[in-house]
């Protein structure tokens, strides 16, 4: 629960904020997220993508959460946005990046098999100076190898496509970082722009998946964006698998990954090694 006082002293900016249709809610976020840093109160959990022939760990994802002192668990989706508009993502991003290097890194010298480790980016982050020289630092402070870093953008990214953008994605693919375009299929980002874009992985949309394989259209369109990222040399990744009926179309159809509920839920790091390591005994070869 929060309080009056938590929303700010401030009541006109409580007032302006309800009549710009934000919630007392996202106001006590907005506030609190400014310290959550600092604090320490962010978290990340881990999502395993697997390798749909077989089911083994192929990767994994890093999906940040905040530790709310008062409202428990808060899911990105309620403060990313207000981090972008407030400018905290860039902070918020360069915790996370650097949190996500240091556990897998951790998680390499215990032992763990080498896969890639996935973190998503914002717009935000194109617009700053550095982002590559950042992601390079951090590499580096961490010892761990550029081949073992995904970095996921959406397609509004690609959409906007400046000169900035390209640039610092082709960049940081040279370097042996894996670019991955999430949410594929509901932006618009056109065909000729996906061909032209250095683009390693597409993530095939949840929405598109949920209706798998009963729903026909949305059938058709996800054997189409596997067909197609096939004749690109793309990597396809299947979102929201929450059934063996959906994971069985989309293995018959050619999706190389699978990430989602079915497999993996997003869990905790303690939770995610364990996880990993059961995969790793069940799924390792004769
Ligand atoms: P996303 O990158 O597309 O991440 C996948 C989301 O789908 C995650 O939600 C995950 O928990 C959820 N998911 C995975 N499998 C299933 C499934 O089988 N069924 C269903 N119903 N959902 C599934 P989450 O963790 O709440 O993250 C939401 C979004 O927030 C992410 O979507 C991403 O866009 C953003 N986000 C998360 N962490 C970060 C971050 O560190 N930085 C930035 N900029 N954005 C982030
Ligand atoms: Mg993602
Ligand atoms: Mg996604
Ligand atoms: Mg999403």
């Amino acid at each position: 629960m929060y309080r009056a006082k938590d929303l700010g002293k401030n009541r006109y900016e409580f007032y302006s904020a309800w009549m710009n249709g934000h919630s007392a809610r996202s106001l006590a976020l907005e506030s609190g997220l400014r310290r959550a840093i600092e604090r320490n109160e962010l978290a990340l959990h881990y999502q395993a993508k697997v390798d749909s022939h077989n089911g083994r760990i192929a990767g994994m994802e890093a999906l940040v959460r905040w530790r709310h002192p008062e409202l428990g668990l808060v899911p990105p989706d309620q403060f990313i946005p207000l981090a972008e508009e407030t400018g905290l993502i860039v902070p918020l991003s360069r915790w996370v990046l650097n949190e996500a290097c240091r556990q897998h890194a951790e998680w390499v010298n215990a032992g763990f098999p080498p896969v890639r480790i996935a973190v998503n980016l914002s717009a935000r982050q194109f617009v700053e100076d550095g982002l590559c020289e950042e992601v390079f630092a951090t590499l580096a402070l961490h010892g761990l190898d550029a081949r073992l870093l995904e970095l996921e953008i959406t397609e509004s990214m690609v959409m906007a496509n400046t000169e900035r953008t390209f640039e610092a994605l082709a960049r940081l693919r040279s370097s042996g970082i894996r670019i991955a375009i999430d949410d594929f299929g509901v932006g618009y980002s056109s065909l000729s722009q996906l061909k032209q874009f250095p683009v390693d992985v597409i993530k095939i949309d949840r929405s598109f998946i949920r209706d798998i394989p009963g729903d026909p259209s949305d059938a058709a369109i996800t054997d189409a964006i596997i067909a197609m990222s096939k004749r690109l040399k793309v990597i396809t990744v299947a979102e929201g698998v929450e059934t063996p009926h959906q994971w069985h179309f989309l293995r018959e159809h050619g999706c190389d990954e699978i990430q989602g509920y079915y497999f993996c839920k997003p869990l905790e790091a303690q939770a995610f090694l364990a996880y990993a390591l059961k995969n790793m005994e069940e799924t390792a070869p004769a």
